[in-house]
């Protein structure tokens, strides 16, 4: 045969993973090359060790509420070790399974980095063999931004390494407003660390929203996490007991522990794509088509190493529809509209479709829907959490554009709602849907009043 492999991939993350099972299943010869751990951020670092820590965070919140439904509880204590260590463990059972599943799927794995010498070849990085195939998959994911030149950048960390402290500090101070931001932040500050996000815009969850990020913005300063806006960094120092964060203003924080969180870049830093030719944009990512093939065509591209949308799902989707395309025949697009997303604050999000902003703009006349309550958990315990829903709908067709949810499960609430704004469903037909009572999901179907004014431009 005039190739090593059929197909080589290089990153075994979320998508990586799928495609090079997929292939080999159907039949192609797969190697596949991992520069850290099997699994992916997603499984090693991202949603999956976060989810753990998210739920540990919670217990402070239902230990204050356990008083109003009766219950004493007894100075109720943390172990960081204990959690961390737990949440490792699971981590490594999973990441066993994804390298069992490769190897039962008949692919070939190798630990090491792999790099791009032309359109067919890879060199592994620690050995250093050159390996060729007649088709290369780009999965090498994102990674964590850290800010240029800033001074003492070298004192704080990312979150690919907040899983792994040793120990929890008193004080954090978070740079960034996106969802990580947000999520370490109420992780924190639910493990009863002194939490401090500094951001640059004038509020969180850029992208999301509008009334739903001023409800997040209200609620997490509510919750006891400091906010302070329209701010960045201008320098780290160490001090005697700790880190001192001088703003740009002026003004400084001192902490025991920086964290950023400003944003992730695709992960294509030396790995020689110029090399065969492969165009990435200016931020680096692979550009692709909608088959996720790169410019040179024997070299495709998946996941967040696209910049498309990055989330776990997406990448899953990605890679799958690269094997079906190419060797399984059939020849499948990614739809990336309307996939539902999550952010795992206080209270958490679960979102799907367009804000209002966007849908104004894309879509012209909306209609919108609204409400914001203090949720039937929340009434006798005396938390202060309130609950906000959002319908946006389109005044020509009725149909449903977004599904906007923030309070106590609205990510599952969310996954659901994202099969009505998919399948393109109108607000009548959502409105003849009988409520499910008591829930909070009720009053979903119960919004039939409109906003009478828009209340958010783009
Ligand atoms: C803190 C955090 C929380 C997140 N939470 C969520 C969430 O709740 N829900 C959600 O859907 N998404 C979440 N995400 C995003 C999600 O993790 C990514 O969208 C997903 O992992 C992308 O999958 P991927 O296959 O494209 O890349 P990745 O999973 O990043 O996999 C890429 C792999 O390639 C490896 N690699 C890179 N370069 C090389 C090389 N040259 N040679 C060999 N190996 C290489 C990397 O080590 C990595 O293992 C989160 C991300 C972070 C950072």
């Amino acid at each position: 045969m005039k190739f090593d492999y059929d197909l080589f991939v290089i990153g075994a993350g979320s998508g990586g993973v799928r495609a090079a099972r997929i292939a080999s299943q159907a039949g192609a010869r797969v190697a596949i090359a991992e520069e850290y751990r099997i699994g992916g951020t997603c499984v090693i670092r991202g949603c999956v060790p976060k989810k753990f820590l998210v739920y540990g965070a919670e217990f402070s919140q239902f230990f204050s509420d356990a008083a109003g439904y009766g219950w004493t509880l007894s100075n109720p204590r943390f172990d960081w070790p204990t959690l961390r260590d737990n949440v490792q463990k699971e981590v490594t059972r999973l990441s066993g399974i994804y390298t069992s599943n490769l190897i039962k799927a008949g692919v070939t794995p190798f630990e090491e980095r792999a790099e791009l010498v032309d359109a067919h070849t890879v060199r592994l990085m620690k050995s250093g063999s050159e390996i060729s195939a007649e088709r290369i998959l780009i999965a090498t994911g994102g990674r964590p931004l850290l800010p240029d030149g800033l001074p003492g950048v070298e004192l704080g960390i990312t979150s690919n390494e907040a899983f792994l402290l040793d120990q929890l500090p008193r004080r954090i101070v978070i740079a960034g407003g996106g969802y990580v931001a947000l999520e370490f932040a109420n992780i924190f500050h639910g493990l009863g660390v002194e939490t401090h996000i500094v951001h640059r815009g004038d509020r969180v969850l850029r992208g999301f929203d509008d009334d739903l990020r001023a409800h997040l913005h209200i609620e997490t300063e509510r919750s006891g996490i400091k906010l302070t806006m329209r701010n960045t960094f201008s320098k780290i120092i160490k001090t005697g007991d700790g880190l001192r964060v001088i703003l740009t203003n002026g003004e400084h924080v001192d902490t025991d522990q920086v964290l950023f969180a400003i944003g992730r870049h695709p992960n294509t830093r030396g790995l020689g794509l110029e090399r065969a030719g492969v165009a990435v944009d200016k931020y680096g990512a692979v550009v692709v088509d909608e088959y996720s093939k790169s410019s040179v065509a024997s070299i495709y591209a998946i996941g967040d190493v696209t910049n498309r949308v990055n989330l776990t799902p997406v990448a899953i989707r990605d890679g799958h529809a690269f094997a079906d395309t190419v060797y399984n025949n059939r020849p499948t697009p990614v739809d990336h509209r309307n996939v539902p997303s999550a952010v795992f604050g206080r209270p958490p999000i679960g979102t799907v479709g367009l804000g209002e902003g966007d849908a104004r703009l894309s879509h012209g006349d909306v209609h919108i829907y609204r409400t914001n309550f203090r949720p039937m958990r929340n009434m006798i315990s005396g938390n202060q959490e309130r609950t906000l829903m959002k319908l946006v709908v389109d005044a020509r067709t009725d149909a449903l554009l977004g599904v906007h949810i923030a309070g106590e499960d609205a990510p599952e609430m969310a996954q659901l709602a994202a099969v009505a704004v998919k399948a393109g469903l109108t607000k009548k037909q959502w409105d003849s849907t009988v409520a499910l009572h008591p829930t909070a999901a009720e009053e979903l179907m119960l919004m039939r009043e409109r906003m009478v004014a828009p209340n958010s431009a783009a």
